[in-house]
Parts: C-alpha cells; sequence; structure tokens
C-alpha cells in the first residue's frame, strides 16, 4: 500500500503562546478526529507533526492516522525557518519511501508550514538545499498566521502561501476544517490515481492566497506585532512569558505621523523547561518597559508583581516580604520599581 505522507511544520515561537497555541493544538486534534472517520484517510494518510522555534524538533513520527495521538506544543525562542527546513528535509530522507524500479514508493508528500511572523535566521542554505533536493518531490504549502510574513523569502519555497486571518476560535475551526479536507480531497485523489495533492478553495475570508505578483515589504528580524519577554517565578523557578501586543496611539494631528508605539499586556503563561532547548541562542533585542502597558501577577504563585528586574538584567516575580532572591543568578536583595524604566531583553517572538 503506498502512502500518502502529510507533515505539519509548525511555528511554536513566543507570539503563539496563550491563545494561539491552545487553538493549534486543538486544531490538530481535529484533524487527526476527522482523518480517522475517513475510509480513504485511513488507508492512505500518514502524518508527523514538527514544531520549530530556535530550534527544530519532531513531536510525533511520520504514522498512520490510526495509532495517532494529538501532542502538545512546546513553546520557544526565535524563528528559525533554514533549521525547520534542514530537520524536516533529514526526516524525509529517512521515513519516505522513493519510487526505484523495484518498488513503487509514497506518494509525494504534502507538508503543511505553519508560520507566525518572518525567520529570525538565515535561510537561505536551507532554501537552496529544498530548491534542489525536494522541491519538486513534494507539496508545499504555507500558512502565515501574521500579517508581517516574508512573502519574497517563502515564494522561494512554495507557490502556494496562504494568509490566515486569525481572529477568534470560529476562525481556527473553519481554517483546521479546510486542512483536513484538504488532506481528505487528496487521499481521494491518490486513489483515484491522480495527482495526491488538492487543496480546498480557500473561502477568502478567514484564509486567502497571498498575491505574489504584488510587490512585498522587505523582511524584518522580528515579531512586530508582539513583545514577549522571559521571566522566572522565585518561589517555583518556572520560567513563564510575559505576551504584549502592539498598540498605535495616533496623536492626531492631520498631516503628521505622530503616531507612537506602544505594547499592551496580553497575559503572563507558565512555560515548560523546554522552552530553553527550544530557543534560538544569541539574539537579544530590548524593548523599553515604558512601551509597555500594564504589568501581570505572576502566572506560577500568585505573587502579586510579576514584572520585576533584577540587576543581572533578568525578570521575576516579587512577593510582599522585602528580601527577595533572583531564580536566575540568587541574588538576595530589595528589588522595587526602577525610577524612569529600564530596558528589558526582548524575545525574538
Ligand atoms: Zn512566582
Ligand atoms: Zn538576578
Amino acid at each position: 500500500m503506498r502512502r500518502l505522507p502529510v507533515y505539519f511544520l509548525i511555528d511554536v515561537s513566543e507570539s503563539m503562546i496563550g491563545d494561539p497555541i491552545r487553538q493549534v493544538e486543538d486544531g490538530m486534534a481535529a484533524i487527526i478526529r476527522e482523518l480517522k472517520t475517513d475510509p480513504y484517510a485511513l488507508e492512505t494518510v500518514w502524518v508527523s507533526i514538527i514544531a520549530f522555534a530556535g530550534q527544530a524538533r519532531t513531536l510525533v513520527p511520520l504514522q498512520d492516522v490510526i495509532s495517532f495521538y494529538p501532542p502538545r506544543f512546546p513553546i520557544g525562542s526565535g524563528t528559525s525557518l533554514g533549521r525547520a527546513l534542514q530537520h524536516l528535509m533529514a526526516e524525509m530522507k529517512r521515513d519516505v519511501k522513493p519510487t526505484t524500479y523495484e518498488q513503487k514508493g509514497d506518494w509525494k508528500p504534502i507538508i503543511f508550514l505553519f508560520t507566525d511572523g518572518v525567520p529570525t535566521d538565515d535561510a537561505s542554505a536551507a532554501i537552496t538545499q529544498w530548491k534542489k533536493e525536494w522541491a519538486t518531490k513534494c507539496n508545499l504549502v504555507i500558512i502565515s498566521f501574521g500579517t508581517d510574513t516574508d512573502a519574497q523569502l517563502l515564494k522561494q519555497l512554495s507557490e502556494n502561501i496562504l494568509l490566515f486571518h486569525n481572529a477568534d476560535a470560529a476562525a481556527y475551526k473553519h481554517f483546521f476544517k479546510w486542512v483536513s479536507a484538504s488532506v481528505k480531497t487528496s487521499s481521494v485523489s491518490v486513489d483515484n490515481n491522480g495527482s495526491g495533492f488538492e487543496l480546498v478553495k480557500p473561502d477568502g475570508e478567514s484564509l486567502s492566497r497571498i498575491d505574489l505578483t504584488k510587490p512585498v515589504p522587505p523582511a524584518r528580524y522580528n515579531d512586530p506585532n508582539f513583545v514577549v519577554v522571559t521571566a522566572k517565578c522565585q518561589n517555583t523557578k518556572q520560567p513563564y512569558l510575559i505576551k504584549y501586543r502592539k498598540v498605535v496611539t495616533d496623536a492626531g494631528i492631520p498631516g503628521l505621523d505622530m503616531s507612537t508605539r506602544a505594547y499592551r499586556l496580553v497575559g503572563a503563561y507558565p512555560v515548560a523547561e523546554s522552552y530553553f532547548e527550544m530557543a534560538d541562542k544569541g539574539y537579544v533585542s530590548k524593548v523599553h518597559s515604558d512601551e509597555l502597558i500594564g504589568s501581570p501577577t505572576c502566572p506560577c504563585c500568585g505573587n502579586q508583581i510579576g514584572f520585576a528586574q533584577c540587576s543581572c538584567n533578568n525578570l521575576l516575580c516579587i512577593g510582599d516580604s522585602a528580601e527577595n532572591t533572583c531564580p536566575w543568578c540568587g541574588t538576595t536583595g530589595h528589588y522595587g520599581a526602577a525610577e524612569g524604566g529600564f530596558d528589558v531583553n526582548k524575545t525574538l517572538g
């Protein structure tokens, strides 16, 4: 039986923390549920899930639908498209059976790449390898979750680039329905000796094609829609992320671009230690605390102040007692609100 391998390559960078990553988890579970009820998919579809941030990691190795169990997703720092592609190519090289004189191999793999924002690494070597070794051997569909997609870069990988206007839970549901419908029609196409790749037409509302004939803005190496900072709980030592969403306030003077940029608190979310393993080390940018509106409580221990900075530059939660110990560097001392604000290390998003 020839298999139809379907790979999901999913961006788990920090801007996905909170609602988006939960929606993706639910969405993947829904896809698997759908496919389990479809006779064509059950017969041919094999699924793998790879998560990537600064690093890439296989969450579920390629396996048939019936034994598939949807995973939990980690969160990491950065969006290393280069590493993600390299990881995917290594997996496909190992797992996908090529067609030879002796055997009919697998159908062309279908890859759904979900990404949010722009890559934070130089992906050119991986893209070159992709074009040389894989571009004609699989079908890649890129779905962007952010409006600041680097389409110029992504179009070197695939002509199928779609923009997901992520709004609410209903839009996510709709989107994942589209993905499972596309996998289903592809598995039917395989059964009818078709190409094995049939994307269902996007509705144009929650999901639309990016017009690659139009000029696209240049790449930016930082996700500008969100600011995410890393902190640690001094009681549980657990890391957590504090997420802010960009708001632009208009000074209201006609003809003058006086808008100021600020970021409003979305929430604080505990993350596993694997956060540091998935991270892309060696890149730091700063955001000034004056640009950040709102301060969370600690999501790990409930301390009232979840946003305090140690002299080691790291963020921690602090409680009522005068003495606090930094979970990063071990310094014990007094922490208070700094005069005039301070610079905070910002993650890559
Ligand atoms: Zn805490
Ligand atoms: Zn410290």
